[in-house]
């Protein structure tokens, strides 16, 4: 028989990793809490080590991926007066061989979840719990519900209940930012297609503008916040937005305004302390449940999808479920922790009085330290091991 898995979470790490489960012939379905998967205001930065590992998750899905969001080729950094600091090309495609792809979270879902039978993702099922023995595991929901399994994966998200009570620790620890996104359909002079743009102010303000494709530009704001509430009205989160970005320049103040209070998410930036280990017997954690990191590097939902493959992998390759799971821990703790360390450090400057040099430093169009990590980051071949350090 094959083994039974049940994944917590149909987010884009719970849905790319029973795409990869199943293409090993494991019996695999998804538990989400949400009524519906639907838009909300988010877009995503893919690169070549995220694309890569979809590719060989689901050959082909990376075309698809390409026709419905935007290939980048420049980014510009301005200052929030309008003038341009610098621009470059960008030339990941030429170097790595796979674009970096912006594309509405979404529409990422929804091909990530097109690609499953219906029958797989079963929607309004909030876990609260779970309790295992020798021989199998049950997760609890909220309507009285359980389920067995032979394995339990937690790709439940930065509040993940299934690492409550497998780990126990804590609350995810807030940044000091709290960020604001939405996607609009937005035609405006300064908004080309194929292009980012970063737009900054010395005291901790940063203002994203993102093509995403089909005419939708995602926009991301952060500012340094002491306080992490978030605000209870939609109307009050869009008058935050533009307390402190009305003045910028143009189109900033244009496109806030144009975006309908509904569609603007407002979330307090996080991460949390890397762990040793992930599972426990029959359970484990991927993706932001395992490894949660500040979005300065767009890594979050690229190391979800390599997660996905490697504990694919490892569970169809290994003799028992405890060497698959040490495995899938031993490749990926070490790359993910690294990428942690480099994101909450690129998170911290990039918000500082000076993040102007920093952010102009790594324009430059040789930077050792930079190119070094990069081409580590994004020349990850789905399969390869990294039980090395590193270095970075
Ligand atoms: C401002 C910002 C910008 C970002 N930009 C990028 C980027 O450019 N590139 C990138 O790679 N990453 C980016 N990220 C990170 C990325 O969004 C996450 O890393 C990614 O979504 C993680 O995927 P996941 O499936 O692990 O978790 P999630 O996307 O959080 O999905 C978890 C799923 O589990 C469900 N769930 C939660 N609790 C339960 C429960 N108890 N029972 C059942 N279901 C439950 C949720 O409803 C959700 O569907 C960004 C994040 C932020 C905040």
């Amino acid at each position: 028989m094959p083994l039974s898995i049940s994944i917590i979470g149909g987010g884009i790490g719970g849905l790319a990793t029973a795409l990869a489960l199943r293409k090993h012939g494991f019996n695999v379905q998804v538990y989400e809490r949400a009524q519906a998967l639907r838009p909300i205001g988010a877009g995503l930065s893919l690169t070549p080590n995220g694309l890569n590992s979809l590719d060989a998750i689901q050959p082909g899905i990376v075309e698809s991926l390409k026709q419905a969001g935007s290939q980048m080729n420049s980014l510009t950094l301005k200052r929030s007066t309008g003038e341009e600091i610098a621009s470059k090309p960008m030339t990941i495609m030429e170097q790595y061989g796979q674009p970096v792809l912006s594309i509405e979270w979404s529409r990422l879902q929804a091909i990530l979840a097109s690609k499953l039978p219906p029958n797989v993702i079963h929607l309004n099922h909030r876990c609260i719990g779970f309790e295992q023995c020798s021989s199998s595991v049950e997760a609890y929901f909220e309507d009285g519900k359980t389920v067995h399994s032979d394995l339990l994966i937690g790709a439940d998200g930065i509040n993940s209940v299934v690492r409550k009570r497998l780990i126990g620790d804590g609350s995810p620890i807030y940044a000091g930012r709290m960020s604001w996104r939405a996607i609009i359909q937005y035609p405006h002079e300064r908004l080309s297609p194929n292009s980012s743009t970063l737009i900054m102010a010395p005291d901790g303000k940063v203002f994203l503008l993102v093509d995403v494709g089909d005419g939708y530009t995602f926009w991301s704001a952060g500012a340094l916040l002491a306080d992490d509430s978030v605000c209870q009205r939609a109307t009050d989160a869009k008058a935050r937005v533009l307390e402190i970005f009305g003045e910028w320049t143009e189109p900033v103040k244009a496109i806030v305004e144009a975006t309908p209070e509904e569609d603007i998410v407002e979330r307090p930036i996080c991460d949390r302390t890397p762990l040793q280990r992930w599972s426990q017997g029959r359970v484990t954690l991927l993706g932001d449940a395992a490894h949660p990191v500040v979005p300065s590097l767009g890594q979050g939902a690229n190391t979800a999808f390599e997660d996905a493959y490697e504990l694919a992998e490892c569970l169809a390759h290994a003799p028992s479920i405890e060497t698959a799971l040490f495995a899938y821990e031993s490749h990926r703790i070490p790359r993910t922790e690294a990428i942690y360390t480099r994101s909450a450090k690129e998170g911290d400057s990039s918000y500082k009085p000076d993040s102007e040099t920093t952010l102009r430093e790594m324009m430059k169009p040789s930077q050792i330290n930079q190119d070094e990590f990069q081409a580590w980051l994004y020349n990850y071949k789905p399969g390869s091991h990294f039980t090395d350090d590193p270095g970075f």
